[in-house]
């Protein structure tokens, strides 16, 4: 069944639904973004703040859009999301102007995210993913 019905060899990629863990063909997938600010894109910023969803079918991507609904959007939190990226990819940052220029951020917005990471560090000095 993971093969395609015109007899390809090429094998489908397998999915995992973001609510039970069941796996599937990916042609099967309930897909679509939902809202998240703690979710950035590593290979285009356009989707940062969003978070693409996975589900094995209708009743699954229900409940898991519904979580992210009533997450709560907040702005410090996309920001931090994009200074951890522009700090873990690409060449070091050493500057508030170099942090700005990656992130598109203003050092204010910068200062505020990183405020808002140190508040929300857990105990072992990580964030939750
Ligand atoms: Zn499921």
């Amino acid at each position: 069944m993971w093969k395609r019905k015109s007899g390809k060899t090429e094998q489908s990629r397998l999915e995992l639904c973001d609510l039970c863990g069941a796996t599937f063909a990916e042609s099967e997938a309930v897909r679509a973004y939902v809202p998240d600010s703690s979710s950035v894109s590593c290979d285009n910023d356009w989707f940062d703040g969003l978070r693409l969803i996975t589900a094995c079918g209708d009743p699954h991507f229900a409940v898991v859009q519904d979580i992210y609904r009533h997450r709560p959007f907040t702005h410090e939190e996309l920001w931090a999301a994009k200074i951890d990226r522009a700090l873990t990819t690409g060449p070091p940052v050493l500057t508030f102007e170099e942090l700005g220029c990656r992130t598109g951020l203003h050092e204010p917005e910068i200062r505020r995210a990183i405020a808002w990471h140190n508040e929300h560090l857990g105990p072992g000095g990580r964030r939750e993913p």
